[in-house]
């Protein structure tokens, strides 16, 4: 289930709870809160951007030359619990 982010609409008006802003879980259907569960202040959800795929950073990350140039090992398994180093 998803995690939603709220903080107080005015600093002003807050509690200890969501003077630093909390996190709930609620169902996407569930309508966002209008208002803290502990003071009754008025909250705003924070929207965060959607999390980007990262499945090419990954293979870049993990590209040869990548490993290379940070001072990275590769080692393949070879078998009867020797390795290669590739790169
Ligand atoms: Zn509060």
């Amino acid at each position: 289930m998803p995690f939603y982010t709220y903080r107080p609409r005015d600093s002003q008006q807050c509690c200890e709870y969501c003077r630093n802003e909390f996190e709930i879980v609620q169902l996407i259907r569930e309508d966002a809160l209008q208002i803290c569960p502990e003071c009754g202040n008025e909250v705003v959800r924070l929207i965060f951007p959607a999390k980007q795929s990262t499945e090419v950073s990954t293979k870049k990350l993990l590209s040869d030359d990548n490993i290379r140039k940070h001072g990275f090992k590769k080692l393949v398994n070879a078998g009867g619990g020797k390795f290669d180093e590739v790169v």
